[in-house]
């Protein structure tokens, strides 16, 4: 991995897995793209390009003048707004994805492409969902993450594709807002608590989800990519988890450093339905064992560091 180019760059992982690609191969190496303009802070700190990932022309364009190796498939439509625009979460999810993968194998390139929780369905075991199991989704989101994680695979066997990817559990994060997914509670609950000690909460009080805070995700994502390929068996897409976290346990959390903070209940239907067909609880073992995978930050770290930096920005 030495030059890198990044779709979807400017959403909640994109802005921090820029900044740790900038940080470790050095900025010029590391081209952010998305179909938004850039933030400053992106902006100034290395190459930049506006690019529609479904275009693959322009996505081969880009590809081939930055000497790009390795791309960061970030561009995508999430899980709350593809319920709400099922044509469009197909179109961008599955249009943005063929169209990297085929550069990919045209120009030789490596491609990261999460993968999410969402592949799951209510009829996957909901406690420590195993790596291997049934996948069938009910939300377009899922659809789609299903049909990725088997189109990668497909051009990793037919083309020798150096595809790989993780399921990522629900982000948490303080710095870019999230996208419109179903754990987008987990981050909102943050800003809220410092802002106004209170939050209304769109999930019940004891739905738990398996979640993960940014740092890790970011570094999961590098370690992978730079893992030996010898030693990976699943490629398309590993399980990872940190945390699993309901509105209940993060609350209790919040308390310890925001004594005043209340929560009420504020239930989103659409929201919960989604939260409920997904695991509680996932097995990770694989990622483990075959690419050393290993979380840094418990919930105790992860809500003390966040409350300190808002703290400071509120
Ligand atoms: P996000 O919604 O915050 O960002 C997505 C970015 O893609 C946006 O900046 C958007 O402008 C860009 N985009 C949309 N259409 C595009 C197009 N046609 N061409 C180029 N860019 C386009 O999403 P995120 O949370 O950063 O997620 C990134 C990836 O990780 C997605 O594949 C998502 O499914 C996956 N994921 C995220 C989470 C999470 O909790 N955030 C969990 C599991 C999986």
């Amino acid at each position: 991995m030495k030059r890198i180019l990044i779709t979807g760059s400017g959403g909640q992982i994109g802005s921090e897995l820029v900044t740790s690609l900038r940080e470790r191969y050095g900025a010029d190496a590391v081209l952010a793209t998305d179909i938004r303009p850039p933030s400053k802070t992106v902006c100034d700190s290395g190459p930049t390009a506006i690019l529609d990932a479904q275009d693959q022309n322009a996505v081969a364009q880009a590809t081939v003048a930055h000497g790009t190796d390795t791309i960061f498939h970030l561009a995508a439509i999430l899980s709350a707004v593809g319920e709400t625009n099922p044509d469009l979460a197909y179109q961008i999810n599955m249009g943005t994805l063929r169209s990297v993968l085929e550069v990919a194998r045209l120009e030789k390139c490596s491609v990261f492409t999460p993968s999410s929780i969402a592949v799951f369905g209510p009829t996957s075991p909901k406690e420590n969902t195993p790596q291997n199991t049934v996948m069938r989704p009910t939300t377009i989101y899922g659809v789609t993450k299903v049909a990725g994680e088997l189109l990668c695979d497909y051009y990793h066997r037919k083309y020798g594709v150096d595809t790989r990817g993780v399921r990522y559990p629900g982000l948490i994060s303080y710095g870019t807002p999230p996208g419109g997914g179903t754990t987008d509670w987990a981050v909102d609950i943050f800003v809220q608590a410092v802002k106004k000690h209170s939050y209304a909460c769109f999930l019940k009080e004891d739905t738990t989800l398996p979640m993960m805070y940014m740092p890790d995700a970011v570094e999961a994502s590098i370690q992978l990519m730079e893992a030996d390929p010898d030693s990976l068996i699943h490629r398309n897409a590993f399980n990872v988890t940190a945390m699993h976290l309901n509105p209940q346990t993060l609350t209790k959390e919040i308390k310890k450093h925001i004594p005043t903070f209340q929560i009420e209940y504020k239930v989103d239907q659409h929201r919960e339905s989604i939260a409920q067909s997904w695991p509680r609880t996932i097995d990770d073992s694989a990622a483990r064992l075959e690419w050393g995978w290993s979380p840094k930050y418990d919930l105790a770290d992860m809500t003390e560091e966040i409350i300190n930096e808002l703290s400071r920005s509120v």
